[in-house]
């Protein structure tokens, strides 16, 4: 069986929870510190913010982007439906624009959809692939919007020469087991502005005004005062442990996705009815997923491949969901019509790609997918 994904977790992050463990020091504290600061510096932001997951961190840069109930925001309908969730979390619309063949959202219709009442636009960097950050830089700052950068799946991927999280001012990433460093759950934000990155901090620990590490850190007694209704949205010492040793290993990680992404490429790029990703020059993927798009849905039935890839012991998944679709939002936006996004959610399958993929795994998949469509 070939799995459609498989964390790279070693005894090294085992020891290191094992060694965080044994200092009694369990939550938020000297590893989330140590790890905030080797992430930013590994991004080249100037500050990170550890949260429990990127649902929760989507959910804070809603907050400290002001976005209340009435608001709209901009985001592709085409994600994780945790994209949509954060809006709705504070009582905002998320208002759903299209995207390109490369699963990234659409400049030109993200323009068309806004309206007076538009306060943000979230850009999601889909499977990886950074969305095209500039263009959506000029146009919030048109229309004095705000952005924010939904880079859950883009760790390590890169934009004209500068890696995601180093572009704008809020900017989530996600360490589940699905993306392609983790820490079990958790999240991160960075950004440049050293005013959300305070009340970032301020909101996940519950409001309060000094945190534990201070606290016991101080000879004097302090106090601290709880200032706003926050959240406990705070990562464990233990998920920073690990994750300090995964982000060791994250460049030699992306050696290896991109290598794989290679063969891939190479194997399929003879087959005209699909499309492979598409990776413009400037653009720099972590290929944290490896998505194919059938072209001929005449020739290629999508779910009868998947189908026929399972039989022989390779998991796939479908497309990218649409938010639009799914029973939480049908209703709701019911009247709606994204028909590239659609046909791509329909029409697209990923494929297996982790870390370590042996040349037979890659071959045998590469044969097989080969037999079904070509
Ligand atoms: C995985 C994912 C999320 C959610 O991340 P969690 O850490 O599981 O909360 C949000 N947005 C996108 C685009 C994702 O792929």
């Amino acid at each position: 069986m070939i799995p459609i994904a498989k964390p790279y977790l070693t005894k090294e992050e085992a020891q290191a929870a094992y060694d965080t463990i044994l200092t009694g020091w369990v939550t938020q504290g000297p590893k989330v510190q140590e790890f905030e600061e080797k992430f930013a510096a590994y991004v080249g932001s100037k500050y990170a913010v550890a949260v429990s997951n990127c649902t929760t961190a989507l959910h804070l840069c809603m907050i400290v982007a002001g976005i209340k109930a009435g608001d709209e925001v901009i985001c592709p309908s085409m994600s994780y439906i945790a994209t949509a969730n954060s809006i709705k979390y504070v009582g905002a619309t998320p208002v759903f624009a299209e995207v390109n063949e490369d699963y990234n959202i659409d400049v030109k219709h993200a323009e068309s959809l806004i309206t007076p009442r538009t306060k943000a636009i979230l850009i999601v960097h889909q499977i990886g692939m950074p969305a095209d950050i500039d263009a959506f830089k000029a146009l919030c700052a048109k229309h004095k919007l705000l952005l924010i950068e939904d880079a859950a799946c883009a760790i390590g991927s890169a934009y004209k020469g500068k890696k995601i999280g180093s572009h704008s001012d809020l900017v989530c990433f996600s360490f589940h087991p699905r993306k392609v460093i983790t820490t079990g759950d958790g999240g991160m934000i960075t950004t440049s502005r050293e005013d959300y990155k305070d009340r970032l901090k301020l909101l996940r620990q519950h409001g309060m005004s000094v945190s534990d590490r201070v606290r016991h850190s101080s000879s004097k007694v302090i106090f601290e005062d709880h200032i706003e209704v926050g959240y406990n949205y705070r990562m464990t010492d233990v998920q920073a442990s690990i994750g300090i040793k995964q982000l060791e290993k994250l460049d030699w990680l992306l050696a290896e996705r991109r290598k794989i992404a290679l063969k891939y490429n190479e194997a399929f790029k003879s087959i005209d009815k699909i499309r492979l990703p598409i990776e413009k020059e400037g653009y720099y993927s972590n290929y944290q997923s490896f998505s194919i798009y059938i072209k001929d849905s005449k020739a290629i039935n999508r779910n009868e491949l998947m189908q026929a890839l399972l039989e022989k012991g390779i998991s796939t998944r479908r497309g990218i969901m649409c938010t639009h679709k799914e029973t939480a939002y049908a209703e709701e936006y019911k009247s709606i019509k994204l028909p590239v996004s659609e046909d791509l959610n329909g029409n697209s399958i990923l494929i297996p790609l982790f870390v370590p993929m042996t040349d037979e795994e890659v071959n045998t998949l590469v044969d097989m997918v080969k037999k079904q469509i070509s």
